[in-house]
């Protein structure tokens, strides 16, 4: 199922760990419409950013999040985030400063291990800007 022109609902519940734990990784159908948000906010990135983007993990199931040791409060949970990168385009602390400096709307951008951008819509969107990586989380990009 089509979400946004550019991404579909299997692109944003596909898990390689549930897949590889034989985890069932279906959303709710309540979840669907949070999941097509998501979809609209990558759309705005995708446009920013000019080139496709590949995302890692959209929806997570409690079981499924649990798996990948994903945040108790994760908003992978509720359908509101996806973890993506765009090699086109450059490095994930290259992509996080330009949604940083743009006026995309989000709640939470999070520059994760250097190795992928988190972002996460919210109903009242905070602008968050963290980094969290093995020494921990902190505010900014880095
Ligand atoms: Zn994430």
């Amino acid at each position: 199922m089509k979400l946004t022109p550019h991404f579909t609902l299997a692109e944003l519940t596909h898990s390689q760990t549930a897949a590889r734990l034989g985890i069932d990784n279906t959303p709710a159908p309540e979840m669907v419409d949070a999941l097509r948000k998501t979809a609209e906010l990558l759309e705005r990135v995708r446009a920013l950013l000019g080139k496709p983007i590949l995302v890692s993990s959209g929806y997570r199931s409690p079981l499924v999040n649990r798996a990948v040791g994903g945040a108790a409060s994760s908003a992978h949970m509720l359908g509101c985030a996806a973890d993506f990168s765009c090699p086109g385009f450059g490095s994930p602390l290259e992509i996080c400063r330009a949604i940083a400096s743009s006026d995309i709307s989000f709640d939470q951008l999070i520059h994760e291990y250097r190795a992928w951008a988190h972002i996460a819509w919210a109903p009242l969107p905070r602008r968050q800007v963290l980094t969290i990586d093995k020494a921990g989380t902190r505010a900014g990009l880095e």
